[in-house]
């Protein structure tokens, strides 16, 4: 993709970069993410969390065989009675992993456990509560069915069938269905590669004492966290001052060692222009002012071959501005495919909310049950961009539409879960 295309983004399209609707801007970033496409070849239990890079085929049937869902015996349905009771010789027992060896005649069943294969000659399962047993004669009543109580040979699965598509996260769930298939290792991405730093002269890290008017930097540590949750190769560059010559050093360094380059600070009024004049020189990159609260200044484009982000700098719009556009584009660039959605829905709102309309907000908000199991959703008290706690205590989003205004307690708003994303 070229700097002309970029740039037509930002500004061809009718949209003013000052004021770049949150949809919108997720789509420009859209059209600009390639997917890795090296791959490894991991042991199944190393492959929790990554994305598969091919189709994983089932090389046999499951289940292998016919087998019993139920306790009991298996029987010739022919040899049941429509009207009455019919006295059955057992002729032994197949039970898991112990099967019947012979053939089962006429008027013989055989005892039959969960997941036992079904002896050759039978065709229906008869429950344990449906029999009366004694010595080898067991009484078998009306009210049978053909083939009742049956798992078919490959019913779950066919030898060929493809049993896990390429492009998800391997969940336990997808481990244990591989295992179950025989299948040692899979084929997924290598993760994708993240460089990031946090830019201010006021910023100094843990270990060091901050003299008058320096803070500690903290964006990095969120950032760090959000990309190893996410299952990316993390790089830290540390704290770059707001220094021309040390901030192009860093960018070229970073650009040239990861896919993806993520910095915070340094994109708001009054810093952007001194970093876009850098950019500038080193690829297309668009400053845009999203109608979002908290958020609002955010850089996007190509460093060399590297995605970039720029995110703000105030602590809160590091975590909004990275959960609403960084997260999904980073899934797609680690091959996932397609990039499943926060689950969002709409619960009622305990609080009083202030919203002004013409931009989309995202509040932080705490998801509670009532006694009867109804969920609510309440503000986490003060809103402001740089306290942190109020990501700290929610555990979701309360998401307002661009043209909402104000809400009233009980009415209805969108959710969006952090729990296990965040
Ligand atoms: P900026 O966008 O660089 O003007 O920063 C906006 C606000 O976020 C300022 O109050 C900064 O001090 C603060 N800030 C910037 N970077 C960090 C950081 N890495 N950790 C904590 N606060 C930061
Ligand atoms: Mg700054």
């Amino acid at each position: 993709m070229s700097t002309l295309t970029i740039t037509q983004a930002s500004c061809a399209d009718d949209y003013d970069p000052n004021s770049m609707p949150v949809a919108k801007a997720r789509e420009v970033i859209a059209r600009f993410l390639s997917p890795v496409t090296a791959i490894e070849r991991l042991g199944v239990r190393a492959a929790l969390g990554r994305v598969l890079a091919e189709d994983v085929v089932s090389p046999l049937n499951v289940p292998a065989h016919d087998n019993s869902a139920m306790d009991g015996y298996a029987v010739r349905f022919a040899d049941l009675k429509s009207d009455g009771d019919v006295v059955l010789n057992n002729a032994g027992t197949s039970f898991a992993g112990v099967p019947f060896k012979g053939t089962v005649g006429a008027g013989q069943c055989v005892r039959i456990m969960t997941g036992g294969v079904m002896p050759a000659g039978t065709d229906t399962i008869v429950m344990q509560e449906h029999a009366k047993a004694e010595g080898d004669k067991i009484t078998v009543g009306k009210g049978h069915k053909k083939n009742q109580h049956l798992r078919r040979a490959g019913e779950d699965l066919a030898t060929g069938q493809v049993a896990l598509k390429r492009g998800i996260a391997l969940r336990p769930a997808d481990i244990g269905l591989i295992s179950s298939l025989g299948i040692g290792e899979v084929t997924v991405y290598r993760r994708l590669r993240v460089a990031f730093f946090s830019t201010g002269d006021e910023l100094v890290s843990i270990g060091t004492q901050p003299a008058e008017g320096q803070i500690f930097d903290s964006n990095r540590y969120t950032i760090h966290a959000m990309l190893t949750r996410l299952g990316c190769e993390v790089m830290d560059m540390g704290v770059v001052r707001d220094d021309p010559a040390l901030l192009e050093r860093a960018f070229k360094d970073a650009a040239a060692a990861a896919d993806v380059v993520i910095t915070s600070g340094g994109v708001s009024v009054g810093e952007a222009d001194f970093v876009k004049a850098l950019l500038d020189k080193l690829g297309p990159v668009v400053f845009w002012k999203i109608a979002m609260k908290p958020g609002r200044p955010l850089a996007y484009g190509k460093i060399g071959t590297a995605h970039f982000f720029g995110l703000p700098g105030n602590p809160v719009s590091v975590m909004v501005t990275f959960y609403q556009f960084v997260r999904d584009a980073l899934l797609k660039l680690s091959g996932l495919d397609p990039v499943p959605p926060l689950p969002t829905f709409k619960v009622p709102c305990a609080s009083s909310l202030k919203k002004a309309p013409g931009r989309t907000e995202f509040q932080r908000g705490i998801l509670t049950p009532d006694a009867a199991g109804n969920w609510s959703v309440r503000v986490t008290g003060e809103q402001g961009s740089g306290i942190l706690r109020s990501m700290s205590e929610a555990n979701c989003f309360i998401i307002l539409g661009t043209d909402q205004g104000n809400v009233t307690p009980g009415a209805l708003v969108d959710v969006q879960v952090m729990e296990g994303v965040v």
